[in-house]
């Protein structure tokens, strides 16, 4: 059986930014606010900025009062969950999130995270009834998600042996644990993206 880890260790915060035009125009707060981090699957952002995506945590085609620029509708999100989650809400009202076990819960809420785990090789599971719901709908199955977060760890790694190299530049077996190291990230990075 393998080690459970916290579905993520810091929950984001929505700021308060002025009223801006369009809702794309809010990339980089969102960005800060959710730690470089998709809302939904709690990946990383560690490659493109065109890999994440502004989403609208109530759908555009349910808002009646929330304007589509309003910030705290807004969500930093990878494109997976942006397209898995699409106009899908459990009601045809802009304030009801929830019907019985069907529904979203907004990622910036800090009881979004008691829905999910996270086994120690990346892949995501639910825990509530609810948060099977939010798993099945947002596609938190798919392999994308425990690449990313493999990712990261190589991410870790690389940093990691940077610093031993600038401690040890000469030691050759600093050197190729880095190049190693850049070789599977480029692999995995390929696998991620490239699908
Ligand atoms: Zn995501």
């Amino acid at each position: 059986m393998p080690n459970q880890v916290p579905f993520r260790t810091s929950n984001p915060v929505r700021s308060t930014p002025g009223l801006k035009p369009k809702h794309q125009d809010y990339f980089n707060e969102l960005k800060t606010d959710f730690n470089g981090r998709c809302g939904y699957c709690n990946s990383f952002d560690q490659r493109r900025n065109n890999d994440f995506e502004v989403d609208h945590y109530v759908p555009r085609r349910v808002l009646s009062t929330i304007r589509h620029n309003d910030y705290f509708n807004l969500v930093y999100s990878c494109k997976s969950c942006n397209r898995s989650k699409s106009g899908k809400w459990p009601s045809n009202d802009e304030m009801i999130h929830l019907v019985g076990n069907t529904g979203f819960v907004d990622p910036a809420d800090p009881n979004y995270s008691s829905h999910f785990i996270r086994y120690d090789f990346g892949e995501i599971y639910w825990v509530t009834p609810n948060g099977k719901w939010m798993y099945e709908e947002l596609s938190l199955f798919h392999d994308q998600h425990a690449v990313s977060w493999m990712l990261e760890k190589i991410r870790m790694a690389i940093e990691e042996a940077r610093q031993k190299k600038t401690a040890q530049p000469t030691n050759p077996i600093v050197n190729d644990a880095l190049i190693a190291l850049f070789e599977i990230q480029e692999t995995y990075l390929d696998k991620l993206f490239n699908v």
